[in-house]
């Protein structure tokens, strides 16, 4: 079995974290933090995400201003009094790269039977879920619909009604955040469905780049209609520094390939032509499903991909995942109740800071307990989709 994106990633992962939480945390009656940088505040805020609250952080450089977290902090020396008055009762996770130990470990000795470390890895991949984030790339879907029909989707396009999304509505939007972000808007995505289905695509291009003048623009398309295109779609595109990536699927393309290429180069517009695992692999099947009825662990999320990696704006909300959107297709197509509801998306208009943004998609949407993520996988060679419910769905 592979999984999907985390070519280390096994059962065993999942496994490691379950005894995490559901032995060493409970094995203690508080827990801390060492170091209350970029590890530490991840650690910690993946850990409320996960339904524990830590009782503070502990550092080496206790004259350091801390005032601004409201997280209790300890010195070295404070809490090897505090761990002495209550042993075995304080657990204390190493919030620091590994660089740092051989300096810091010979001072925590006193709790060594008592202290939990993740690898580098792991350390990362908490960081990237629930770290402080500098910039942000969110793309838009212009379209529900698709020319191509793939095995369990991950949009569930497939069985999504037809539906374009208004230019006007876009503008206003990634106004909205531009205003709220600045420069810290890295990237636009004009993707999902299929972008080159929506009649004024162009016209979407053209007001991303006049909005934002720094953001790199990338639309993701399956090419089908890329054999058609105008001198002036190219022109467009390389006037406005558009990266084009072309999922290369194994289906039969009307035009050759070849031809595409030229074009590109002859308007020097950016294109790149993208298998699976690698440029040269066609694209394989994924199914990445959910279950009815939640319940999931909440630590599983760590393990997704698509977690803050697929930010998407829709109808005023942000969103940490494009799974709100298979949720809604599926709802209507199999008569199943939908979970998503308001809190897991942010209403760009009545959020105040591009802070909030930024922390917003740090967090765990609560429509996570629905997903299989540790059936997440790879099932080999491209397939259409049948619309079948256990496409997405594997109860
Ligand atoms: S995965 Fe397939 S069906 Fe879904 S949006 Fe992409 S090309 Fe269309
Ligand atoms: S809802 Fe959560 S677990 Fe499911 S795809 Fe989105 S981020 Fe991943």
């Amino acid at each position: 079995m592979k999984f999907a994106n985390l070519d280390k990633m096994s059962q065993s992962d999942f496994e490691l974290f379950d005894s995490f939480f559901l032995k060493w945390i409970p094995a203690y009656q508080e827990i801390w933090v060492f170091g209350m940088g970029d590890y530490g505040k991840a650690i910690r805020n993946f850990l409320k995400e996960c339904g524990f609250v830590i009782s503070g952080f502990v550092v080496s450089a206790p004259e350091k201003n801390y005032a601004e977290d409201s997280d209790p902090v300890m010195s070295i020396s404070e809490f090897k009094a505090h761990h002495h008055s209550a042993k075995g009762k304080r657990g204390l996770i190493m919030g620091v790269s590994s660089l740092y130990y051989a300096e810091i470990l010979p001072k925590l000795y006193f709790a060594y039977d008592d202290m939990y470390f993740f690898d580098e890895t792991y350390k990362e991949l908490i960081s990237s879920h629930c770290g402080a984030r500098k910039g942000m790339k969110i793309s838009w879907h212009l379209t529900s619909h698709c020319n191509l029909s793939c095995y369990s989707c991950q949009i569930a396009a497939p069985i999504a009604p037809k539906r374009f999304y208004d230019l006007a509505q876009y503008k206003k939007e990634l106004r909205r955040v531009y205003d709220l972000l600045g420069e810290r808007l890295i990237y636009i995505g004009l993707t999902a469905a299929e972008p080159l289905l929506h009649p004024e695509f162009l016209e979407f291009v053209v007001c991303t780049r006049q909005i934002s003048s720094a953001a790199r623009i990338h639309v993701i398309t399956n090419g089908l209609l890329l054999g058609n295109q105008s001198d002036t779609f190219w022109s467009v595109l390389s006037a406005n520094q558009v990266k084009l990536s072309w999922t290369k699927y194994p289906v039969k393309y009307p035009f050759d390939v070849k031809d595409v290429f030229a074009k590109a180069e002859q308007f020097g517009a950016l294109l790149e032509y993208v298998g699976d695992s690698s440029y040269m692999a066609d694209k394989e099947s994924w199914e990445m499903r959910a279950a009815t009825k939640g319940g999931e662990n909440p630590w599983d999320y760590i393990f997704c991909f698509m977690h803050n990696n697929c930010i998407a704006v829709n109808n005023r909300r942000l969103y940490t995942c494009h799974k709100k959107f298979s949720w809604e297709y599926c709802a209507a197509k199999f008569n199943i109740d939908n979970p998503v509801c308001n809190d897991d998306g942010l209403d760009i208009f009545q959020a105040e800071t591009g802070d909030e943004l930024l922390e917003f998609v740090s967090q765990r949407p609560r429509m996570c307990a629905y997903c299989k993520v540790r059936d997440f996988r790879c099932i080999g060679s491209w397939l259409p989709s049948k619309r079948e419910r256990g496409e997405w769905f594997c109860d």
